[in-house]
């Protein structure tokens, strides 16, 4: 309640409790007053009524006529009869008046709340009885001691009282907020607020204030900060307090050329763990994080939940060799399982490191900037951390700006599919071909070198994929309708596609809806995707008895081992165009690559080596009896132009 609500009462009830000072006590002589009156009245009233008596006794005792005519009578009757009842009536709200006088006594003097005048010409310092709540002391003992109540002031608030004095002397009205002790030593927080009365010259006289306990409020007020400022989980500060500390560090980093760096920390497969262990899990797992974090930074460190599972430690005044220390110990030591709920759980960070100045000078750049560098890690493999620099950030602003754009390519029919001839090199034949994604939007040709990843980092890689199966369907019955022999369409698919729950009913739907062959489709699964391979075998497996070809592209630069690949149901098995590239210049890929092509044809797949580009490369693998792809037969083609390399191939083939 605002103090402005009690003023008034708060002058009656401070000039009731100190009737012997200087102030004159309007309610004692509102109060007064009243039974004064009461009393005048009453007495009026019973004078009136006794003579009225005398007078009617008199008039008989004597049996003379009436010594009162009637309307007197009646008159004097009336006006006794008004006097009674006005100072019954007085009587009645003097009653009133005090009893809620002493109400409203019980209430201040209750609550923590003291009224106080000080003298300017003595200084001496008058207050009401509720002081002895706020200071423990009696009101006497607070008035026989002037320096008490400067003396249980905190120390540190002290200057905040001198100033409010100096404004006072000057005439000003003061409103402070600060600590005291009271006698029993218990901090309290008191709001104090005074006001300076004139007299007639101009001169202060006295200053009166009112000073109350607003120790609770205080409390509600922290509280409320640290809900705004604090994460409850793992006690660390959060975002938002996070980054006006930094805000403010930035600025007295500029003063004194101070060095400032943000590291942003993200939990790789913290996902995963709260999917499969659930959300309490999840928290214990948080906790335990926070905890580890806070071991491997400096004392002054200062570690923060931005929310999930991401944090920012602030690092002031070090240098980079210092930060890629810590960097380095906090790698290792979240390396180590976490316990949860009886399991061992691991889950390795990816750091990005941004410094101020070099990195920006704010703090949602600096922060921004040590998020990007955080996705660089993740990029290169997770579980390591990697420094902003101007470059990535250019990378990352693309990235973003395509990622835009790639959520509304299908809708803007900006996609296309075009198709790479495979050759069967023994007999010079077209066996199949493949369907290559390419985007062109408002921003030029995009390769799917940059989107690809993108759609499969968002999980547009799903839709975008099934608009590409589509398509390449549609494309394989259009082909024959338009006099092409049928030949199988390669469709290249990503893990995340592959180990989708709907895909093989979709695909199913898919080849139903475009009456395709299955026989005519193979799906091109990266090597790098069988990393997953346990997760993926049930569909692979799915997808063969649905009569759906299975390739291993891009074969020799991924992950697998061999024994991996011997696992694997397979129909091809393509040849990534690195050892093509290598192998005329060196005997040792060469026979690298006789060897694959050797491990291909013996798991019985169809072998496909990509990325013929000169005779010379032909030449190589034509005694292998290989199929083979590459700008040296055709680039990929849209599909019209693929139609006419087509008829082209052919009618030089029966010229040849
Ligand atoms: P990939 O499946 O290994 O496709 C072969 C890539 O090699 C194609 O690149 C093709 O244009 C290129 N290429 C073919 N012959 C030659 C040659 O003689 N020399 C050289 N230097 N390159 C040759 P492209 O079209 O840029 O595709 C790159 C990769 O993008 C593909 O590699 C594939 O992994 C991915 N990709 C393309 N379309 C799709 C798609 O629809 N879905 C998915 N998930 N990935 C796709
Ligand atoms: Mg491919
Ligand atoms: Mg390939």
């Amino acid at each position: 309640m605002g103090i402005g609500s009690f003023d008034f009462r708060a002058f009656i009830i401070f000039r009731t409790e100190l009737p012997k000072s200087k102030f004159k006590c309007i309610l004692d002589f509102k109060f007064s007053f009243c039974i004064t009156i009461f009393l005048l009245y009453g007495t009026l009233g019973w004078i009136f009524f006794l003579l009225l008596i005398l007078i009617v006794r008199i008039g008989s005792a004597f049996q003379t006529h009436s010594v009162l005519t009637g309307r007197q009578l009646t008159f004097s009757i009336l006006v006794s009869f008004i006097l009674l009842v006005t100072s019954i009536s007085i009587g009645y709200m003097a009653g009133k008046l005090r009893s809620n006088v002493a109400k409203m006594r019980e209430i201040f003097n209750n609550n923590d709340i003291t009224f106080w005048s000080r003298d300017s010409r003595t200084g001496k310092v008058t207050v009401s009885e509720g002081n002895a709540k706020i200071y423990g002391v009696s009101r006497e003992e607070f008035e026989k001691s002037p320096n008490l109540w400067f003396d249980s002031i905190h120390h540190e608030d002290k200057s905040i009282l001198l100033d409010s004095l100096k404004k006072q002397e000057s005439g000003k009205r003061t409103k402070v907020v600060y600590r005291i002790f009271r006698s029993d030593g218990q901090l309290r927080w008191v709001e104090d607020r005074g006001t300076p009365t004139f007299n007639k010259k101009g001169e202060i006289t006295t200053v009166d204030g009112v000073l109350f306990d607003v120790t609770n409020q205080k409390k509600t007020e922290k509280h409320m900060h640290k809900m705004a400022y604090h994460d409850s989980l793992t006690e660390l500060p959060n975002r938002n307090w996070f980054q006006s500390y930094l805000a403010s560090t930035i600025l007295s980093a500029k003063k004194h050329n101070g060095s400032i760096a943000i590291m942003f920390i993200d939990y790789d497969n913290f996902k995963k763990v709260n999917d499969t262990l659930g959300h309490n899990a999840g928290d214990i797992l948080l906790k335990q994080m926070a905890i580890r974090l806070q071991s491997c930074v400096r004392k002054d460190d200062i570690v923060s939940r931005q929310g999930g599972d991401e944090f920012l430690i602030m690092l002031e005044n070090t240098s980079a060799e210092e930060v890629e220390e810590i960097a380095a110990r906090i790698i290792s030591t979240m390396n180590h399982p976490y316990k949860v709920k009886g399991n061992e759980v691991f889950s390795t960070p990816s750091i990005g490191i941004s410094f101020y100045p070099e990195g920006g000078n704010t703090a949602e750049a600096l922060i921004e900037r040590a998020d990007f560098a955080m996705y660089l890690a993740k990029e290169r493999g997770k579980n390591n951390y990697q420094f902003y620099n101007e470059e990535l950030n250019q990378k990352m602003k693309r990235k973003l700006m395509l990622e835009v754009r790639l959520h509304k390519a299908v809708e803007h029919q900006e996609l296309s599919v075009h198709y790479q001839p495979q050759i069967n090199l023994t007999t010079g034949n077209l066996a199949g071909a493949e369907a290559l994604l390419r985007w062109k939007c408002d921003l030029g040709i995009i390769g799917p070198g940059e989107f690809i990843p993108i759609a499969e980092e968002t999980g547009l890689i799903i839709p975008i994929g099934e608009w590409v199966l589509t398509e390449a369907c549609r494309q394989t019955s259009q082909f024959r309708q338009n006099g092409i022999d049928s030949f199988p369409v390669s469709v290249n698919i990503s893990s995340k596609q592959l180990m989708h729950p709907h895909f093989i009913g979709r695909l199913e739907n898919i080849l139903n809806e475009e009456q395709a062959d299955p026989s005519l489709l193979t799906l091109e699964i990266t090597e790098s995707s069988l990393l997953f391979y346990e997760d993926a075998k049930h569909n692979i497996s799915k997808l063969r008895k649905l009569g759906v070809g299975i390739s291993i592209d891009d074969f020799g630069v991924g992950y697998s081992s061999l024994s991996m690949i011997k696992n694997i149901e397979m129909d091809e098995l393509k040849i990534d165009q690195s050892f093509l590239i290598d192998a005329l210049e060196s005997k040792r890929i060469s026979s690298l690559l006789e060897t694959i092509i050797l491990i291909g044809k013996n798991l019985e797949a169809k072998v496909v080596v990509e990325g013929i580009e000169t005779a010379q490369q032909l030449e190589l693998l034509m005694k292998h009896n290989v199929f083979g792809q590459g700008y040296f037969y055709s680039r990929p083609l849209p599909a019209d132009e693929f139609e006419k390399w087509y008829h082209r191939f052919y009618t030089k083939a029966k010229i040849n």
